[in-house]
């Protein structure tokens, strides 16, 4: 039996003395929020390793989140598990009826390398406030985040019910042939449709976080410096490396320099003139991505920035200008931080190009002006819109999170986490009396006995 067949078998013959059910799951949450707080610093220093982060940042986007979203499970949980009485019919009038949330069996959770603890984690907290068992693969990109995860989790939460397995694709693919009651996979599009293709042999459900081209509309009706601003640190927080980052930039071209100009300044103003010396500037994950996201520069002016050094795993944030559509840079999900630029003549040119693409993870539009941020949300599709800002979506518990179509499928943060990962029960309890008021249903069907 392989090391992640027993990990499977182990969750599962633990999930079965039902020992995750019952409330003492919010034990196993504060725990968790015990280590989040007592390894603070482990954590940390793991992900600087992996991504070049500092502590600072590292708390900011991983770490914070994931202590809000334990508490709002802890302080809910009693409320989202209760059955809930429904409406009742003629026929069950004198029944009880409810739904009642149960948990699913064994959980999957495939954690990707850019926010390695939030995009993990999280869906982990979701899976254990709904009363699952959970098996955790961290990415093999992040080594010493795995690592960590391996080491800290079994001291704090039960090892059994929650065990952490490591590894690379052959690890990952021994774990997909196995049965789970869920799979949720935070990762590309391409190998979201490898984990559907394993769970549909054992006809498992999945939740599919992915990404793509989030697109970024400003109209000319805009505050420039502050949108450019927050354009500015959507894109070039961790370096680029976020799901829901503004992959690229369509505005008129009469605006484009002053576009150009004020994202430079905002650049400067985050991350020195130096950029590369920025304790809050990150890195690249890897040479395999350095050199993916240096190959899009090819056929595109850089308007901005384009230094970098393959040694270091360095981009400088870049700005690219009066990009093509055909051009290398739009053709996948950047992943990096290079933000093009596509002049684009009127609001319907841009809603034609945006909907011409698959429909995205995000979708930014800045305006001062409500009635075009109400034709670009009633014409297109995507996962979440932001009018104004970029990513603090995310932080929003009360919001699904998650895509739609090419993005992914499924959503959670908050009770979404909760719902996502619960079966939710039709109960129907009736008495084994009043047997005159059935009598209607049993044949024989006689329109005298159905008065019509
Ligand atoms: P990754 O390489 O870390 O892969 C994610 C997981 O898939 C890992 O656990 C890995 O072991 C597994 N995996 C990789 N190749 C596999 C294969 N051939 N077969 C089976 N399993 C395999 O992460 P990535 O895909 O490079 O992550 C970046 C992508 O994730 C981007 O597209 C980004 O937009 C997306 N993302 C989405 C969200 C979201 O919440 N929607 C969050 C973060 C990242």
């Amino acid at each position: 039996m392989s090391r992640e067949q027993k990990a499977v078998d182990r969750a599962r013959k633990a999930f079965e003395t039902g020992r995750s059910k019952p409330l003492e799951r919010i034990r196993q949450l504060k725990n968790l929020q015990r280590l989040l707080t007592e390894r603070k610093k482990e954590i940390a220093d793991a992900i600087k390793k992996d991504l070049g982060k500092s502590e600072e940042g590292a708390q900011l986007y991983e770490t914070l989140g994931l202590e809000g979203e334990i508490n709002t499970a802890v302080r809910n949980l009693k409320e989202w598990a209760a059955p809930r009485p429904v409406q009742k019919n003629l026929l069950t009038l004198s029944d009880t009826v409810y739904i009642r949330p149960e948990p699913l069996g064994v959980v999957l959770v495939l954690g990707a390398w850019n926010y390695p603890w939030a995009v993990t984690i999280q869906p982990l907290i979701g899976a254990i406030a709904a009363g699952n068992a959970v098996v955790i693969k961290p990415s093999e990109v992040c080594v010493h985040t795995a690592k960590v995860m391996e080491d800290l989790l079994p001291l704090y939460i039960d090892k059994e019910l929650y065990p952490v397995v490591t590894g690379g694709v052959p690890e990952t693919q021994e774990l997909l042939r196995q049965r789970f009651d869920h799979i949720f996979y935070t990762g590309n599009s391409m190998v979201g449709k490898l984990i559907m293709e394993a769970a549909a042999k054992h006809l498992t459900p999945v939740t599919l976080e992915l990404g793509g081209k989030s697109p970024c509309y400003i109209d000319r009706n805009c505050d420039l410096t502050i949108a450019c601003r927050r354009i500015a640190w959507g894109k070039y927080t961790n370096c680029g490396q976020t799901c829901i980052a503004p992959d690229y930039i369509l505005c008129d071209p009469s605006i484009q320099n002053r576009v150009i100009e004020e994202v430079q300044k905002a650049v400067k103003e985050f991350y020195t003139d130096d950029p590369k010396t920025c304790p809050d500037y990150g890195r690249i994950i890897n040479q395999r991505h350095f050199r993916r996201i240096m190959a899009m520069l090819a056929d595109s002016t850089v308007a901005v920035g384009g230094d970098n050094d393959e040694s270091d795993c360095y981009i400088a944030p870049t700005i690219l200008k009066d990009v093509k559509p055909d051009a290398k840079v739009m053709q996948e999900e950047i992943f990096g931080p290079l933000l093009p630029i596509l002049p684009i003549s009127s609001l319907d040119e841009a809603i034609k190009f945006i909907n011409k693409g698959e429909k995205p993870l995000a979708l930014y539009v800045f305006s001062h002006d409500n009635k075009v941020v109400n034709r670009i949300r009633d014409e297109t599709s995507s996962g979440g819109l932001l009018a104004n800002d970029c990513l603090v979506h995310f932080s929003v518990n009360s919001l699904p999170f998650g895509g739609v179509g090419n993005s992914g499928m499924g959503c959670y943060h908050g009770k979404f986490s909760f719902d996502q990962l619960s079966h939710q029960r039709g109960c129907l309890i009736k008495q084994l009396k009043m047997e005159g008021m059935n009598s209607m249903r049993y044949p024989p069907h006689t329109a005298k006995k159905l008065g019509w």
